[in-house]
């Protein structure tokens, strides 16, 4: 994307920043950087994939403003940041999403000029409500003329920008000493990306995908309905390719919530809910990272949008229990709240 950067806002969507995090981990000789997405102009690292999906169709004259219609089925990262491209360059975007689209995100939306289409029904066969989005993206792609589907599942454009940018910024910042990388997996675009930069390149990194229990992308030990967005997935995408992870670390939900607040307490980084399931990943490799290694950890999203979930300790009580959050949260660094997950974890 470099040589080729559009203009205005958009010319702020990748570049974003590492940091080292000399806390989070103190009882361990390995050192962590965190490659913070929040700092994209939409707020994550979605804007990367949406630009990487739209940039070249605007270019090319196949998507045109005031003719071209985009739809696609998203409720959160992305469809924020086709909304903010859209809006940018006048195209119609017409975004479906669901029940359980939080009203920030539906208020973003339509701040950015989106036309927003909500799916009240889930799918009467899953119960699930992604079925019953894409079938009316389907539907609308129909019907709406000269509509265009992104497709963020499906699309090879997707992992191929967090080939071309993510990977390499991290690469570049880190002059090549990336021994580990942990990756929130969703569509699989960002890992399936960074791990084609790595295989590549012959770098010897060890790529950790990050799942939520409950999802079906890499066999989670249970299946049970997830609370926190970004990470794991309903149904498994087209992108899916599971040699793209070395390592599979299974997160719950409440061991993101634990990994957030660690973040904050010790890095002051307020960072999402995938974020937090990332920095869990961690903890549960953490005994067995040798003295010296050095980890990458991705941080796809800020935590503003989480406030009433994630950092609402009443939202923790009422989906958790009573539990004491501080020694839940911050005992040692290994939070491995579920030691047998298979028996132990709370969905
Ligand atoms: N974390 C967050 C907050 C996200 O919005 C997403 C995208 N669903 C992911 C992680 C997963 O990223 P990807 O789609 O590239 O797998």
């Amino acid at each position: 994307m470099a040589a080729d950067r559009p203009k205005g806002i958009l010319s702020t969507v990748g570049d974003t920043p590492l940091v080292e995090l000399e806390r989070i981990a103190p009882h361990h000789d390995f050192r962590v950087h965190a490659k913070i997405e929040r700092f994209n102009p939409g707020g994550s690292i979605k804007d990367r994939s949406a630009l990487g999906m739209l940039l070249e169709r605007i270019r090319s004259g196949a998507l045109v403003p005031g003719t071209s219609t985009v739809v696609e089925s998203s409720s959160g990262n992305l469809a924020i940041g086709l909304a903010q491209i859209c809006c940018y360059y006048g195209l119609r975007f017409i975004c479906v999403v669901d029940a359980r689209t939080t009203e920030q995100n539906l208020a973003i939306l339509r701040a950015y000029r989106a036309e927003v289409e909500i799916v009240t029904e889930p799918d009467p066969a899953t119960g699930e409500y992604l079925p019953a989005r894409l079938r009316r993206v389907a539907e609308l792609a129909a019907t709406v003329p000269h509509a265009y589907v992104p497709d963020q599942y499906a699309n090879p454009r997707n992992p191929r920008t967090h080939r071309e940018t993510t990977m390499r910024e991290i690469d570049r910042a880190m002059g090549g000493d990336v021994d580990y990388l942990f990756v929130a997996a969703g569509t699989t675009g960002t890992l399936g990306g960074c791990a084609a930069y790595i295989r590549e390149r012959g770098m010897a990194t060890t790529v950790v995908a990050v799942d939520a229990v409950g999802s079906v992308l890499f066999d989670s030990p249970v299946s049970c309905p997830r609370l926190i967005p970004g990470h794991g997935a309903s149904v498994a995408p087209a992108l899916l390719d599971r040699t793209a992870a070395d390592r599979v670390v299974h997160i719950s939900d409440l061991e993101s919530v634990a990994g957030c607040r660690r973040l904050v307490r010790r890095e002051a980084i307020l960072a999402g809910g995938s974020s937090g399931a990332v920095v869990a990943a961690l903890g549960k490799l953490a005994p067995e990272i040798p003295a010296g290694a050095s980890c990458v950890l991705i941080l796809p999203d800020g935590g503003d949008r989480y406030l009433d979930t994630v950092y609402s300790d009443a939202w923790v009580r009422r989906h958790f229990g009573d539990i004491d959050l501080d020694t839940v949260i911050d005992p040692d660094f290994e939070p491995d709240l579920d030691p047998d997950i298979k028996e132990t974890v709370p969905c």
